[in-house]
């Protein structure tokens, strides 16, 4: 039989076997082996502590765990060692989930693409060719999704802040969830933009998905965000029972991008005619702002990022610069060492729209447009009950192409089907659908209005 101990062993062996693909910052190898007797000591009394008791998980390297490293793949927090687990984090290993180790990401889940880390790029498992010649994960969830892909893990924690969670599911052919704001907590995760990031879950299933959200979601006293109301536990019905009937699909029509390939558009035009020869009402939406989403959230998100680096000073906090002429010194030389080029980049351009004669003309005329971009999903959640769109409007890009420079300002085009659900804050859910003609994952999205979590999924795992 298989017991957690085997599965624990096999699973840690797997992720040495395929180290190549870079999909974990460090193996928690002590840790899993005694979590994994615990387990079995659980299922021994008959009483495990959870449907998921045993199975082993990764987390994403920029949520805290009890005194295992925490790097946000940044020289900044190389030897950071927090004294406490993240919300989620504890919840897992309540419910009896093995921590296998902590995966890799862009540095401070600043990316999309899993390029930007210390510990090198995660490289895609589809359609690899050798150590230079690889196609991108995605990100900056990249490791969690490349552990789920490679199946060493059952579940993975991202983060998704602009799509960090949903982008490396969808270039990896796995399910990504990002929840409703709120719903799960943030506390323990090192924060990118405080009011769009929300930890997200990576399986090869929508059914794992589920059992996963049902752990970590719900209230929590140390996250002030999260919803007071109780957290039901979700429970999918059998896919043959599952109808959607007279189901109200919008497709949003500014979604057709110009940078949309037709290989991704046929895949998306064919779950809308599934849906449709099923009994759904299929019919095109608009949420005009989309358009202005992606400037509205790079100063949005350069402004919080501004803010929330500052803590890095050297002294208090992060990496310390060998440097004592004086203490001004000593936090450039920490900051301009510890930080990359992309952190340091959103550093300066975010204080900029932050200064007094800017804060009007930029921060404060962002927030306005992002409240026009959720208002447009207020509206449209009067005519339909789920938006279906593509999740990225591409497959997997090849990684020397982007990593160019010139390709550098593309990085934004990444999320432009995954973020206005960050700034509106609602749940949206990525599924891979089929490969493409050279063999790489396509997948799909659905949005939902806030707290849809049990619809979305369930039709989720009615196309799946
Ligand atoms: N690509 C976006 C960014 O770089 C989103 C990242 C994320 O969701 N964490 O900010």
């Amino acid at each position: 039989a298989i017991t957690p101990p085997i599965l624990t062993e096999a699973a840690l062996n797997r992720a040495k076997q395929l180290a190549k693909y870079n999909a974990f910052i460090a193996l928690t190898e002590s840790l899993a082996k005694n979590q994994s007797k615990q387990s079995q000591e659980r299922y021994n009394t008959k009483k495990p502590a959870s449907e998921i008791d045993g199975l082993p998980i990764t987390i994403k390297d920029n949520f805290c765990t009890k005194e295992v490293a925490t790097t946000c793949a940044s020289k900044m927090l190389e030897n950071f060692n927090p004294t406490y687990n993240a919300t989620v984090v504890e919840r897992l290993e309540n419910a009896g989930a093995i921590l296998l180790g902590k995966s890799n990401l862009d540095q401070f889940a600043m990316g999309s693409g899993t390029v930007d880390s210390i510990y090198g790029p995660s490289k895609n498992i589809w359609n690899y060719q050798d150590d230079e010649n690889f196609h991108i994960a995605g990100g900056s969830s990249g490791g969690s999704a490349i552990a789920v892909a490679t199946g060493i893990c059952y579940g993975a924690l991202g983060s998704d802040t602009g799509g960090s969670t949903r982008n490396p599911a969808s270039y990896c052919g796995v399910v990504g969830l990002k929840p409703t704001y709120g719903l799960v907590s943030r506390w323990g995760l090192i924060p990118l933009v405080n009011s769009m990031d929300v930890p997200g879950i990576l399986t090869r299933t929508v059914d794992d998905c589920v059992s996963m959200l049902n752990v970590v979601a719900g209230f929590d006293s140390k996250d002030s965000t999260t919803l007071e109301k109780p957290y039901r536990k979700i429970r999918l019905p059998n896919a043959n029972k599952m109808s959607v009937k007279a189901l109200k699909v919008g497709i949003p029509k500014e979604y057709f991008n110009e940078h949309l390939t037709s290989e991704v558009y046929d895949v998306w035009n064919e779950v809308a005619n599934l849906l449709e020869n099923d009994g759904a009402i299929v019919k095109q939406v608009s949420l005009p702002n989309t358009e202005h989403s992606i400037v509205c959230y790079s100063i949005l998100n350069q402004c919080e990022v501004a803010s929330n680096m500052a803590r890095y000073d050297g002294i208090e906090f992060g990496y310390r610069a060998d440097e004592n002429e004086s203490t001004e010194k000593l936090y450039a030389t920490s900051r301009s060492m510890g930080f990359n080029e992309v952190v340091r980049n959103r550093i300066l351009t975010g204080n900029y729209f932050l200064l007094i004669r800017n804060y009007e003309k930029y921060f404060n005329k962002a927030l306005k447009i992002r409240r026009l971009i959720a208002d447009d999903f207020h509206k449209v959640w009067e005519d339909v009950q789920v938006l279906l769109t593509p999740t990225t409007l591409t497959t997997a890009p090849v990684y020397k192409d982007f990593v160019q420079k010139t390709n550098r300002d593309q990085c934004a085009l990444q999320d432009y089907c995954t973020q206005p659900a960050n700034m509106a804050g609602i749940p949206a859910v990525s599924i891979p659908i089929k490969l493409s003609q050279n063999g790489l994952p396509i997948s799909i999205q659905l949005m939902g209005r806030n707290l849809s979590e049990p619809m979305l999924l369930a039709v989720a795992k009615y196309i799946e």
